[in-house]
């Protein structure tokens, strides 16, 4: 591959990440190590058996907000704030069949589009919305429900300033928190500066600036708080060295199986590329899902001037 087959390889592998890693993880979730090994040894294979009853290959909310960031980025025009069409988005999904819909990103959506009568809230509306949500969860609003959607805006901004502000600013529409839009943008940094080719250790030196990931993980909890699964999932990309190998550890561990899976699926691609992603795994995807992953990383190549 030359450079620019690399760069489209690596935007593909970030989109088809998350993907894999939530279908991957669905049937672990809510489930403990012991439970996942007696149920089903060590999950290697995207496989039945979610709690929530997630469709075999159709992800559940990690890819579908994935998705919905990507698309309202895609119809947004240049400079404009994309909080509208990506909130347009959220609450088509929400109003359909929002399999995995948690509680924070529920609420907020809720309050934002007075439970789905105003389609297209204001940029106010979901500022009001994240702010009352947090306020209802007595403040904690820090869950992962931002980082598992946040990757598309790493693929789909040039400018580092720019990702840097919608990251944060796509993160505030349902979580007030700001270690959840701490975490968005630092992971966004880290794809952004892999899908152009930059060295792992450099790619990564944002961490050690940081006061929250800067010391090697060595005891992951793969809970629903944006730390704790930020840190499992930068564990299992550093304990590891194959795409195959990450996803398979960090689902293992169960709790938030899917969301854990998805967001290291987002790292592991952006390192090794979607040619480094199992055969098997990308085959398991349900098609009209590939069609949209293919449709963003079109979009994010034409960004970045590579692809097809
Ligand atoms: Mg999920």
């Amino acid at each position: 591959m030359n450079v620019k087959e690399k760069m489209y390889d690596r935007i593909r592998g970030v989109l088809y990440g998350v993907a894999v890693g939530d279908c991957l993880g669905a049937p672990a979730e809510f489930r403990d190590q012991a439970e996942i090994a007696a149920r089903f040894g060590e999950i290697r294979d995207i496989v039945p058996g979610s709690v929530i009853g997630a469709r075999l290959g159709c992800g559940t909310d990690d890819t579908a907000m994935t998705l919905a960031v990507a698309e309202g980025i895609m119809k947004c025009k240049p400079g404009e704030n994309p909080v509208r069409q990506i909130g347009a988005e959220f609450v088509r999904w929400f109003c359909g069949e929002p399999i995995g819909l948690g509680g924070t990103c529920g609420r907020a959506i809720e309050f934002a589009s007075k439970y789905g009568r105003v389609k297209s809230p204001s940029l106010k509306a979901w500022a009001a919305a994240s702010e009352m949500t947090h306020y209802q969860l007595r403040g904690r609003s820090g869950g992962n429900g931002t980082l598992m959607r946040t990757a598309p805006i790493a693929l789909l901004y040039t400018d580092d300033a720019e990702r840097d502000n919608v990251a944060y600013g796509v993160s505030k529409m349902t979580h007030w928190d700001e270690d959840a839009a701490t975490a968005c943008v630092l992971y966004c940094e880290i794809i952004s500066k892999l899908i152009q080719g930059q060295k792992l250790e450099d790619a990564v030196s944002c961490l050690k600036e940081s006061k929250d990931y800067n010391e090697t993980v060595t005891d992951p909890q793969p809970t629903g708080y944006v730390k704790d699964t930020f840190k499992t999932a930068l564990w299992g990309w550093f304990e590891h060295n194959s795409f195959e190998s990450i996803l398979i550890n960090v689902v293992n561990l169960g709790g938030d199986a899917d969301t854990t899976g998805a967001i290291v699926g987002g790292l592991a691609g952006a390192e090794f590329g979607y040619s480094a992603i199992p055969d098997r795994w990308i085959e398991a995807l349900d098609g009209k899902l590939k069609t949209r992953l293919d449709a963003a990383a079109e979009a994010a190549g034409k960004v970045w001037g590579c692809g097809t």
